[in-house]
């Protein structure tokens, strides 16, 4: 049975606004976007939302949901407990600066490892369930773990699984990337069609250089998409420029090898450059470290960025200069909440919110929250706007009578979220 959507507005996506249109939906798909001359159609139900406006399906292009209930600190077990002590006794013995960002990744990690299996599944759950209520119908979600495959394979939300990975030396880098091959290689034949799946290398000062070679051979001989974390902090920027810097505090906490940059005295982009890496495949989240210069060089090697402005409000009181950014990267630039961790909500109309308030153009970032994303992931083919032919992944924004179609941005929910042409019960 095919489905007729009537709204006074719907925003498509690359900057079109479409008055009195409808969208005609069968079996999850778009079968055509009707003009308002071509209305009068049979066989079909018509569900007619009026005053209101649809959108495409969202996208978070950076999000960890695993570390979505660490803030509530509900631990039960009582190994896990003691453990927590034991931890941040090692953590005191570190001698981290207090409220620094190394702090904050290690108080991170200490309470994820203590949470049991179970509760590490409930806090992914609850994120998911708190993305899909703003209108997120895709996520690039980064974890390390193999555990929330079945959930994310098994739910309509269509995701972008990277797995991560970490190596402080030659040997630990050849270990851990035969772990990740053989588990990317093995999920990859049981991936629904909306589960996709890349890689995040976690941080330049997480990984040996062996291990981005690994990555970049692989990436480039596979197409794999590669996520990683880059110029966020200014802990990373020194040990970028001179080797060392609080974030060797990482690598003592975890007992791995201090990590040594391949080359110092490098601006950020220049080591990123020296890396050698397949720039056309990788994505970097957050930049909010680089100045608006480095932009041009960085879009010009072709890779994509994860824009987390209140993350990187939050934990380095410095977010990109989105306007300049959108210059340089065009469509290769997207917008992601992080995690709960370090965010209020995983909210992506707040995100937006943020970006519009910086002063871009309402459309502009629809775009940022659809199809750039979708391009930067490769699955502009079957989501990101909505045209004939791709998957009915919608959202409606009632309106009231003073308001027009750009106010989507100023609500706090989408009314409904259609995901494969299926209302999602919110
Ligand atoms: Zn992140």
């Amino acid at each position: 049975m095919k489905t007729l959507y009537k709204a006074k507005w719907i925003l498509p996506g690359n900057g079109v606004v479409l008055e009195n249109h409808a969208l005609l939906v069968e079996n999850g798909v778009i079968l055509d976007v009707i003009s308002p001359g071509g209305l009068n159609i049979n066989d079909c139900e018509v569900v007619d939302f009026g005053n209101a406006v649809i959108t495409s399906g969202f996208i978070n292009l950076h999000t960890h949901l695993q570390y979505t209930n660490i803030r509530e600190k509900k631990f039960k077990n009582i190994v896990n407990k003691l453990k927590r002590l034991v931890l941040y006794f090692k953590k005191f013995l570190i001698g981290v600066k207090p409220k620094s960002f190394v702090s904050w990744i290690l108080d991170l990690m200490i309470e994820y490892i203590c949470l049991t299996d179970r509760e590490k599944q409930e806090s992914f759950e609850q994120g998911l369930k708190q993305a899909l209520l703003s209108g997120t119908t895709c996520i690039a979600q980064l974890s390390s773990e193999e555990m929330y495959f079945e959930t994310l394979n098994n739910s309509p939300v269509k995701s972008y699984i990277f797995f991560e990975v970490f190596a402080a030396s030659e040997e630990t880098s050849d270990k851990y990337f035969e772990l990740f091959r053989q588990k990317y290689e093995r999920l990859k034949q049981k991936c629904s069609k909306s589960t996709f799946l890349g890689i995040s290398p976690h941080s330049v000062y997480n990984v040996h250089s062996k291990l981005w070679e690994k990555i970049s051979e692989y990436s480039r001989k596979n197409n794999v998409l590669i996520h990683t974390h880059f110029a966020e902090s200014r802990e990373e920027i020194q040990w970028i420029k001179t080797g060392v810097s609080e974030v060797n505090k990482i690598h003592e906490f975890a007992g791995v090898d201090q990590l040594k940059p391949t080359k110092t005295k490098l601006n950020p982009v220049s080591y990123l450059k020296n890396l050698n890496l397949p720039y056309k495949n990788l994505i970097l989240a957050h930049i909010n470290q680089l100045e608006p210069k480095d932009y041009p060089e960085l879009a010009g090697l072709g890779t994509a960025v994860a824009h987390c402005p209140r993350s990187n409000m939050i934990l380095h009181n410095r977010t990109l200069d989105v306007k300049a950014a959108i210059k340089a990267f065009q469509h290769r630039i997207g917008i992601g909440t992080d995690s709960l961790c370090s965010n209020y909500d995983l909210n992506i109309l707040n995100e937006a919110r943020f970006v519009s308030d910086a002063g871009v153009e309402p459309l502009t970032v629809l775009d940022m929250l659809t199809i750039n994303p979708a391009k930067i992931l490769r699955l502009d083919h079957i989501i990101g706007s909505i045209e004939k032919d791709k998957q009915a992944d919608f959202l409606v924004f009632n309106l009231q009578e003073n308001e027009t179609c750009t106010d989507f941005i100023n609500k706090q929910k989408p009314d409904s979220v259609y995901i494969s042409g299926t209302c999602a019960g919110l």
